[in-house]
């Protein structure tokens, strides 16, 4: 089994001895051990008074990985229709069919979008929407060929495994025959979304007509298995306990165990405007800090852990990259999805923003490519 690099070089014996938490600095000593996590650790970052504690043992696990670098990736998040028969409770970026602000771009329209992209070193596209009823498989593989007919050396992060069960239950596919199909016409990568929170209770509470958790981490075993990298998410900060979420950090990681074709992993707090569940306060940014470095601290078979700045804002994005996160996603352009749901954030952020965030929170930034390969700036 992968564990964590040897963090001894990051966590000096004088910082270990000084972390207030018995609970926290056993976990300290156990990665100084090279062991292993298990659940009640995972409990004790969450339950801990220590933050500082906490994110001291994440930082120097992130530092043995990466040192003071920081990533991020020119990249151009497109939604190509936010029509969607799931209607999950927590969504404010769903519509009916025929609702007036409902929309669906045809494969040359979003081309035509990209063609236009204001971001002159575009490396991805990160392409996710609803569960249109009504598009068939033919659509989804026009809408990959349309987007790199131009620009052929773009890599395509695509559909979440809730959209790939959609398309391919429509179409009479198995989930891996689709798979294959959309490989064959472009995929590159498949984000984490649909993930949500691994717990049948919450499921069935907040999005009844969404794939169960066995039915995601399959179809992301799938896709590793052909070779296609994928992302993983927690949706966190809505109904779910804190056992919730230490079960679904261990269950992605006994996933990566067996399959190794999870890149990153992003926790994304949930942001309730417009949304039935609009009287939630959503995370606090201390709750938000403690889950990043629990997940660096838990998913030692992980590499990259993500502060996503759309729905951390710019702010507790540059404090994230102290409590384990490595990178903070990309130039965007036009983020929807969170926007919808009342994320404060701009729609995008130029490159120089993205340095500039990383250098001011004293990180060297790195560009990466959709594998997070470093770019050699030229
Ligand atoms: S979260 Fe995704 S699947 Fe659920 S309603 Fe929104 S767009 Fe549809």
């Amino acid at each position: 089994m992968k564990t964590h690099p040897s963090i001894t070089p990051f966590l000096p014996d004088n910082v270990l001895s000084r972390i207030a938490d018995p609970a926290v600095q056993a976990m300290g000593e156990k990665l100084l051990k090279g062991e292993r996590l298990e659940p009640n650790d995972g409990l004790a970052c969450f339950n801990t008074q220590d933050l500082i504690g906490l994110g001291q043992i994440a930082s120097a696990v992130k530092q043995s990985r990466y040192g003071d670098k920081a990533f991020f990736i020119s990249n151009h998040h497109l939604n190509y229709t936010n029509v969607c028969e799931n209607k999950c409770r927590f969504c404010a970026f769903h519509r009916d069919p025929h609702s007036e602000d409902a929309y669906t771009f045809s494969p040359s329209e979003a081309a035509e979008l990209i063609a236009r992209s204001p971001v002159a070193d575009l490396r991805e596209i990160h392409l996710v929407g609803g569960c249109h009823p009504d598009l068939g498989l033919d659509y989804y593989t026009d809408l990959l060929k349309a987007l790199t007919r131009e620009k052929s050396a773009l890599k395509l992060k695509a559909f979440t495994a809730v959209e790939i069960d959609h398309m391919a239950s429509k179409a009479g596919l198995s989930s891996l025959d689709c798979l294959k199909r959309l490989k064959e016409a472009g995929l590159s990568a498949m984000p984490g979304g649909g993930a949500e929170v691994f717990s049948e209770r919450v499921r069935k509470a907040l999005f009844p007509n969404k794939i169960s958790a066995d039915h995601w981490l399959r179809i992301h075993g799938e896709a590793h298995g052909l070779g296609v990298g994928t992302n993983a998410t927690l949706l966190f900060g809505h109904m779910e306990t804190v056992e919730e979420r230490v079960t679904h950090l261990f269950r992605l990681r006994d996933q990566q165990d067996i399959t190794k074709g999870f890149r990153a992993f992003i926790a994304l707090p949930f942001h309730p405007d417009n949304t039935p569940m609009s009287h939630l306060p959503g995370p606090t940014g201390v709750d938000i800090l403690k889950t990043i470095a629990t997940a660096r601290l838990v998913l030692d078979n992980i590499d990259h852990i993500k502060a996503y700045w759309v729905m951390l804002g710019p702010k507790l994005t540059q404090t994230a990259l102290h409590f384990g996160a490595d990178d903070l996603e990309g130039t965007i352009v036009k983020e929807r999805i969170a926007h919808q749901a009342g994320a404060a954030t701009a729609s995008g952020l130029t490159r120089k923003r993205l340095i500039e965030l990383i250098e001011e929170a004293g990180l060297v930034p790195g560009q990466r490519d959709t594998f997070h390969k470093p770019i050699q700036e030229s």
